[in-house]
């Protein structure tokens, strides 16, 4: 969660006389970042991942299930090398501090080794680690969880100890503020948040309609007068019909899992992170594992857009949304009053205010409408440069994201050698935002050395990839040493398990790997992930709707060279060794020569849609809507995601000649949980098998004390917390195999 400098942390009104500084010194120290590393050409593919853990006090007399919010002092014996008898270094491990004071993020600490087949195993082992040590801090009825939302946080005394919702950091009517981290950082950006917005968060998300739901938050309380913003609700901040929420840490109190790799030089870097962002909704989805907030069943199955709500810093006039009444239209902007025309004032409408032309804040930044949150997906394409086969072209940048134009200037006019168009575009368009925090002891930096004004901005765009450029080192630093030009992945939803997590870290490093050796092209305009993003949070969208995607034969890859590279690969190759594995291998499992899809694995949920024959096309045909199932397993015309892993598994990672009848006991287990990490994903592609949020939807929908109203229970909540405990540690076989399926199930039951 970016920077945690000790410190005071200015207020927002303090610190807005800074922001300016802020900008210019940051892309001063992007600039020097830029210049130490631009050389760098052959840096190793490695790659981490980052789990989030809740930590949930179980209460079986009771059957309750809170979060627990006084147990965040393991964070320090977890680190804490003299306290903890080197528990983490031994074991590669790290923890982090996370937004939720009931949160744990945890890491490997030193990154993996993406072109060893024994790291992608290794991963799973070093996530088993994570949650041993960190049980091993608590007491037993305390266990770290990695549910994406808890589901009745916000609820009436969801937290272990009590705590009520009085806080002034969020105001919430919902959220105590002892529910966030205590580290000053924290509250400081959940009150300035608001401070800037100039008034909270909301997030309104559609009720699961059920036949005896209320379409209506019953939950609001009417009679609260402890802050100006309880008001809110009322005066147009919550929506009928939807559940409402107010705080931010409904979205950062939620649990992801990212992916961090290390590209060999800056431009292969861009490609990768050009080529994964019509990935990130297609992730979004397979991973979906949000249906219930507050309490209630909504109508989507996914974190995304409720974080975006909940750090959702602009003013009226930049979401150009009209203000409640008797508020300001700039929020926490100053705006010098000589700016504004003498018959109007703050409070006015929007349109009075027209095009903005002119106005500034008291810093000097115009004000502009900003269409998106913070967090959110990407707006555009780095570009590929002179990298690949040069498939970018700049009409696939099709959202006119606003710019900061000073930044733009800069860095293009003044060092167009490192900063191309695109590039300057990219970081011009991160730096539109205002810093959140800024602690008074570190406003001036040295910008030949640090780069903390720059990280301030760049950590503060929560966006689906996210560039990381090299930091700064002092001159004479070994860099070979320190990591490289990075692209970080960070779309998906926490998994249950440790074994799902690994999976889906694997499937997305796996995949970079396949997408550099390939090089495939799978540019469509920005505008229609965009779109895909919000299809990404329907309700079983895996199953139930297309997604836009490159066309099948616009990937610019030879398909006869992906044949044979589909799951039964693995079973071949250990009974046979490979060396019969040739292109003219029968067609297996959704690949067929008839042009009808038919993935064995392919069963009972899967839609009618799916094998719908006429696609949407656009209209220079080079994108379609395809299912995920086509997505990821292929059909008659293209691979599909999938092949091109398994052919990296097979061309880049096996051992040398020798070792290729599996006299290695270890190489056929390591092959075979691998297999296994890929059926995983390939079955929820297919609807073999549900995603967790259509798991946690039918558990509550089936629980006998569910009313048919939406709601979710403080016994539901109890029992799916127990159901959740006894999958994550593979205790309960029936709900194992109802969760995993029979293949994947009893591999993991038989495995233990
Ligand atoms: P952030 O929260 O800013 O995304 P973290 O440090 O929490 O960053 O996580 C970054 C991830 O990147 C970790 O899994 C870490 O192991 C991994 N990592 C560290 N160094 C490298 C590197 N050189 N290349 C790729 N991944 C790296
Ligand atoms: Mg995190
Ligand atoms: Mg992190
Ligand atoms: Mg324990
Ligand atoms: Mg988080
Ligand atoms: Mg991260």
């Amino acid at each position: 969660m970016g920077l945690l400098s000790l410190g005071t942390p200015l207020d927002w009104h303090d610190s807005r006389h800074h922001n300016e500084h802020v900008r210019e010194h940051g892309i001063i120290q992007l600039i020097n970042m830029f210049k130490q590393h631009a050389g760098r050409t052959q840096d190793t593919f490695l790659w981490g991942d980052e789990v989030e853990y809740m930590l949930v006090d179980i209460d079986e007399a009771e059957k309750t299930a809170k979060l627990s919010i006084d147990k965040d002092h393991i964070l320090k014996s977890l680190n804490d090398e003299s306290l903890s008898l080197h528990k983490s270094v031994d074991n590669n491990i790290s923890f982090h501090p996370e937004y939720g004071r009931y949160m744990l993020e945890g890491t490997p600490a030193s990154p993996y080794n993406g072109n060893s087949l024994d790291d992608y195993v290794y991963v799973e082992k070093n996530m088993i680690k994570r949650r041993e040590v960190s049980e091993s801090e608590l007491p037993a009825h305390i266990k770290p969880l990695t549910l994406t939302t808890f589901p009745r946080m916000g609820c009436p005394n969801f937290t272990s100890p009590c705590a009520k919702p009085i806080g002034p950091a969020s105001q919430s009517l919902f959220l105590p503020d002892e529910i966030i981290n205590r580290h000053v950082r924290f509250p400081t950006l959940t009150a300035n948040i608001r401070k800037r917005r100039g008034c909270k968060v909301a997030i309104n998300l559609p009720i699961y309609p059920d036949i005896n739901t209320k379409l209506l938050d019953d939950s609001i309380p009417h009679n609260r007068d402890l802050f100006d913003s309880d008001k809110e609700p009322f005066i147009g901040a919550s929506k009928p019909g939807h559940v409402y929420m107010d705080s931010m840490g409904f979205g950062m109190g939620s649990s992801c899992l990212q992916i961090t790799m290390q590209a060999a030089n800056i431009d292969e870097a861009r490609y990768l992170y050009d080529t994964l962002a019509p990935i990130t909704p297609i992730m979004l989805s397979l991973s979906a594992a949000a249906p219930i907030f507050k309490g209630f069943l909504v109508n989507q199955d996914v974190r995304w857009n409720v974080v975006s709500g909940a750090v959702d810093d602009r003013t009226f006039v930049e979401r150009n949304s009209e203000p409640y009444a008797g508020y300001n239209v700039f929020g926490g902007l100053n705006i010098g009053k000589d700016q504004l025309l003498s018959s109007v004032d703050v409070n006015q409408t929007l349109n009075e205010y027209g095009d903005l032309k002119n106005l500034k804040t008291d810093d000097g930044k115009p004000i502009q409408r900003v269409p998106k949150s913070r967090y959110d997906s990407i707006d555009n394409y780095l570009g590929d440069g002179s990298y690949s086969t040069s498939y970018f072209n700049p009409k696939l940048n099709d959202i006119q994201a606003p710019i900061n134009k000073k930044v733009f200037d800069k860095l293009h006019n003044e060092h167009p050698e490192l900063f191309d168009t695109y590039l300057a575009n990219h970081f011009a368009h991160l730096f539109v935002r205002d810093p959140l925090v800024l602690f008074s002891e570190r406003i001036n930096q040295d910008d030949e050395l640090e780069n903390d004004h720059f990280e301030n901005i760049q950590s503060t765009n929560w966006q689906t990839l996210r560039f990381k450029p090299p930091a700064l080192y002092e001159n004479g630093t070994d860099l070979s040493t320190k990591p490289g030009w990075r692209v970080e992945f960070r779309p998906m939803e926490i998994q249950l398990t440790d074994f799902e997590n690994a999976a889906y870290s694997n499937f997305i490093s796996l995949l970079s790997k396949a997408i550099i050796k390939f090089r495939p092209n799978l540019y469509i305009p920005i505008s229609k992930i965009e779109r895909n993003m919000k299809t990404a949070h329907n309700v079983d969208s895996v199953l139930e709707d297309k997604f836009w995607f490159k066309s099948l034969d616009q990937w610019n890859l030879n398909n006869n060279d992906f044949i044979g590279y589909d799951l039964s690969w693995f079973d071949r190759y250990l009974n046979a060794g490979n060396d019969e594995l040739g292109h003219d291998e029968v067609y297996i499992n959704g690949y067929s020569r008839n042009g009808a899809i038919i993935n064995q694995e392919n069963g009972n949920r899967s839609s009618a849609k799916t094998v719908e024959s006429i696609n949407e096309v656009d209209d220079e045909g080079t994108d379609q809507k395809y299912t995920i199932n086509e997505i990821i397993n292929g059909n008659d015309k293209f691979p599909g995601l999938i092949r091109l892993i398994i052919r990296v598994i097979a061309n880049d990672l096996l051992p040398a000649q020798q070792s290729h009848h599996c006299e290695s006991q270890v190489l056929a287990k390591n092959l075979i949980r691998i297999k296994h990490y890929l059926l995983l994903i390939s079955q929820r592609a297919s609807g073999k098998i549900p995603t967790t949020a259509n798991w946690i939807r039918a558990m509550v929908l089936n629980h006998e004390s569910y009313e048919r109203d939406s709601k979710v229970g403080v016994r539901v909540n109890y029992d799916l917390v127990q159901s959740a405990v006894e999958i994550t540690d593979l205790l309960n076989r029936e709900l194992v195999l109802s969760f995993f399926g029979e293949t994947v199930g009893e591999y993991l039951l038989g495995s233990l």
